[in-house]
């Protein structure tokens, strides 16, 4: 209710650019990268053809990864908009995208939590803010089973090895919370993957056997290879995206002071 009373007094408007209407105006749909097959289907990362599974993978306690976007342009925009002012129009923008990728069975929801301090300063935690829309749009309940013990080093110098090193023990069960088999683990941006791992070895330890993650936003960070035979999308006269015709490399994906997840 008290959303809704927000929502009129900042009506909702377009997620990337603010100027348009919610949740994408037609300008930013257009500019959209959104990530579809052909793909790896372990974990969605845009490929020449489908495959089982690719180098990119996120580590093994994640069991599959989907993301609505890549971390480009209005998207881009719509994340920083969402985790430097909470915009529940934001959210619940993305959160309609993750859902629309359609995420396997599960039994619950729950996000890449930020660790309490970090959440004090900011007044917010993104990625619950995101996994509580989502979990109204698929009907499931949105539960904290992990927390965090220990903020995100700045990593952006760190090897994958490296990340996953420093990530290790940074999320811990909460007590007395029992996990179910199947869990759906949103957070804003996916990039290396290694905070998510982490916080699925412990969801892992709170009972959980499947991890699906699940994020707004896929950030790569090396070039997007073996594209260049990718086929446009077959139907309508809409030009082929320009996502993924080209390799690409992306420089200062990071704004100053927003440290890699
Ligand atoms: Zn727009
Ligand atoms: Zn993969």
């Amino acid at each position: 209710m008290f959303g809704r009373a927000l929502d009129i007094v900042f009506p909702r408007s377009c997620a990337g650019c603010r100027a348009g209407s919610w949740p994408f105006c037609q300008t930013c749909v257009e500019a959209l990268e959104p990530l579809g097959p052909p793909w790896c289907r372990r974990c969605g990362r845009p490929a020449a053809v489908d495959v089982e599974t690719c180098r990119d993978c996120p580590p093994a306690p994640i069991s599959s990864a989907r993301a609505a976007f890549a971390y480009a342009g209005p998207a881009r925009s719509a994340v920083h908009r969402l985790k430097f002012s909470g915009w529940r129009g934001v959210g619940s923008a993305l959160a309609a995208a993750i859902a629309a990728v359609g995420p396997p069975p599960a039994d619950a929801v729950t996000w890449v939590p930020l660790a309490r301090r970090r959440r004090a300063e900011r007044g917010f935690d993104q990625a619950r803010v995101l996994a509580k829309a989502l979990a109204r749009l698929v009907d499931l309940p949105a539960v904290a089973f992990v927390r965090r013990v220990q903020a995100t080093p700045p990593q952006a110098r760190r090897g994958r090895e490296e990340r996953l090193l420093a990530m290790r023990d940074a999320f811990r069960c909460i007590p007395g919370r029992i996990a179910p088999a199947r869990v759906l683990l949103v957070d804003d941006v996916l990039t290396t993957g290694a905070t998510a791992s982490a916080c699925a070895e412990a969801l892992a330890d709170a009972g959980a056997l499947e991890v699906h993650l699940l994020t707004a936003c896929r950030s790569f960070s090396g070039r997007l290879t073996g594209l260049a035979g990718r086929p446009p999308p077959s139907g309508g006269g809409r030009p082929a995206p320009a996502a993924y015709t080209q390799a690409c490399f992306r420089p200062g994906l990071w704004l100053p002071g927003d440290p890699p997840r």
